[in-house]
């Protein structure tokens, strides 16, 4: 039986970020108290703007390095502070892998402390350029140690290892989703992801930028799924053994991609080519059998719904101020 009070205090380590920002709307609204913890490295306020009046939450400005002692009453945790772009995490690598070492370890101590339970954001990266396809979570991955990815992908492997040594010692109890490619409002127009390049290239009468000879794939999740499933997995009441994928097994090349999002977008512009980034993981699609067997949670928004919820909110975004968003001004930010 699960013993998660019905109105619980969560912490939300990243909830500024795009799926942050989400995952706390959404602890709102089924009742909870919300603390946000956020360092704006990546994340905006705009995106908790609906939230900050609330009387049920609360903004912290730390990073997850050095957190703040914490007297509240804590019933969850999730650990979501982390860059999650290439171009992003890779601008600043060893505070990348900082952060979710040092920070991870940090929010773990927390709930050893508190008697929290931790929800860990995970990703598909750590099954780098799989060679098994789709992936499954007993698939130990294809990872290159010393690249230009290896800030994230070792990083938050690591942090896995921390989670799974916290929990085999009993000192806290974790969760761990891997989280796949995951889209939607709040995601930052200049922030270099494909969806975000893409849309706003087509709206801002660009052409889509394709890496590569654009035949490598990935499986979009539209994030109210991906914000359904980490609940889920946070709530159920007997712990996972082991990680589970949360993202959406509809594979696209990203070619594909760049056709669906530009009839969205209504642009006809042709795409142009560019260098693929080193260690750009060539197929990507998670296996989600156990996230269906032991939560029930399957995604439910189609890539062309998700989309029409998406690309409006792109234009109203590229309507702000270029301080705010500069997308339509600058070229995108290309990962090494
Ligand atoms: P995001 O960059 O929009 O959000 C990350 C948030 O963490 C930001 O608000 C940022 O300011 C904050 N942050 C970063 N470093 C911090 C630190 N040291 N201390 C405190 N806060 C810090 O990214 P996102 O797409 O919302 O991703 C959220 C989480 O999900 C990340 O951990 C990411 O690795 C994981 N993930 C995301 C995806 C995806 O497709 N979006 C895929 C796999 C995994
Ligand atoms: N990509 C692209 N054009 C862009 C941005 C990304 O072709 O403007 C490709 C990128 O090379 C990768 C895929 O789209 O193969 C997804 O990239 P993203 O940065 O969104 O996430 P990743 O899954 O690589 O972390």
């Amino acid at each position: 039986m699960d013993m998660t009070p019905l109105s619980s205090t969560i912490l939300v380590a990243g909830g500024a970020g795009f799926i942050g920002s989400h995952l706390c709307e959404a602890l709102l609204g089924q009742g909870h108290a919300v603390i946000c913890v956020d360092s704006f490295q990546t994340g905006r306020r705009e995106n908790l703007s609906a939230l900050l009046g609330h009387p049920r939450f609360r903004l912290v400005e730390a990073d997850v390095e050095d957190l703040p002692p914490f007297r509240d009453r804590l019933d969850q945790i999730y650990n979501l502070a982390s860059p999650a772009s290439p171009p992003a995490y890779q601008a600043d690598p060893v505070r990348t892998m900082m952060t979710n070492v040092v920070g991870t370890n940090n929010l773990l101590a927390l709930a050893e402390q508190t008697g929290a339970r931790l929800l860990q954001a995970s990703t598909s990266e750590v099954y780098g350029d799989p060679e098994v396809h789709p992936q499954p979570e007993d698939y130990a991955g294809h990872v290159n140690c010393n690249g230009p990815r290896a800030c994230y992908d070792e990083g938050k492997r690591a942090a896995e290892a921390l989670c799974f040594d916290y929990l085999r010692a009993g000192r806290a109890e974790v969760r761990v989703a891997r989280i796949f490619n995951t889209y939607g409002p709040h995601m930052q127009c200049d922030d270099g992801r494909i969806v975000s390049n893409f849309i706003c290239q087509a709206l801002s009468g660009q052409p889509m930028t394709i890496y590569g000879n654009g035949e490598q794939t990935r499986s979009l999740c539209y994030v109210s799924d991906m914000v359904d499933g980490l609940i889920a997995l946070m709530e159920v009441a007997d712990t996972p053994d082991g990680p589970v994928n949360i993202g959406n097994p509809r594979e696209f090349t990203i070619l594909e991609l760049a056709d669906l999002i530009g009839r969205e977008a209504a642009t006809e512009l042709s795409p142009v080519f560019r260098p693929l980034p080193k260690d750009d993981p060539r197929r990507r699609r998670p296996d989600i059998a156990r996230a269906r067997a032991l939560l029930g949670w399957a995604p439910r928004v189609p890539l062309e719904e998700g989309l029409k919820k998406t690309v409006p909110w792109f234009a109203q975004e590229l309507q702000r101020p270029l301080a705010a968003c500069g997308a339509a001004a600058q070229p995108a930010k290309v990962p090494q």
